[in-house]
């Protein structure tokens, strides 16, 4: 399994549609200060499911939507499309290419899809829960990140062994039921 394609359109800087190619191994981003390599890698952890402003490194959720510049106005909704190659079949799902999308409207509203099929927030955690992509990202290590690991509670340590397990769905799926 691998990334193969990433498309932001309206998502933080990238107001116009851009897509990002990689191939197996290696990427690296590099650009000027303030260019938006952070924000390929928040579009990244978006399109997976990222439900925490703050670890996308802003206030609200609304953040991520493009808010203009001196010379364009502001867009009306974020949109973020993330093709994975899944020809090892890492992905619990009969493709081998897998497309993720997910949409947030400046009045709230917000869309998921996989395939190109309208699916919940839960479905795309699922898909990618067993595969190491879970929802708490551990995959992607942003700066600080290490520190926070090191200087954990027992409760947070718990946390991200679960997830690293493939615990947390189902504990998440429990949860869910007694709510019931
Ligand atoms: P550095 O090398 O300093 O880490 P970077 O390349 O990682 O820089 P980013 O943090 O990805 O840069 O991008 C920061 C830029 O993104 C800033 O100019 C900021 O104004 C812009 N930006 C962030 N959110 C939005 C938004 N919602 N609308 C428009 N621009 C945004
Ligand atoms: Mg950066």
């Amino acid at each position: 399994m691998y990334l193969r394609t990433l498309t932001v359109k309206g998502f933080k800087s990238f107001a116009r549609a851009t897509t990002f190619q990689f191939e197996p191994g290696v990427t690296a981003v590099v650009g000027p200060n303030g260019s938006g390599k952070s924000n390929v890698v928040d579009a990244l952890a978006w399109v997976m499911g990222e439900q925490g402003a703050k670890t996308l490194r802003g206030g609200k959720m609304e953040d991520v939507i493009f808010a203009g510049t001196s010379t364009q106005g502001p867009l009306s909704r974020a949109h973020v499309e993330l093709t994975i190659d899944n020809t090892d079949g890492a992905l619990p799902i009969e493709y081998t290419e897998v497309q993720i999308s997910r949409t947030l409207f400046r009045n709230g509203g917000s869309e998921y899809a996989i395939n190109g099929e309208s699916v919940r927030l839960l479905d795309v955690q699922e898909l990618l829960s067993d595969s190491g992509l879970g929802r708490e990202m551990h995959v992607i290590v942003g700066q600080g990140q290490l520190d926070n690991v090191l200087q954990a509670t027992p409760q947070d340590r718990r946390g991200y062994i679960e997830e690293a397990a493939g615990i947390l769905k189902h504990r998440r799926r429990k949860e869910k039921t007694l709510r019931k």
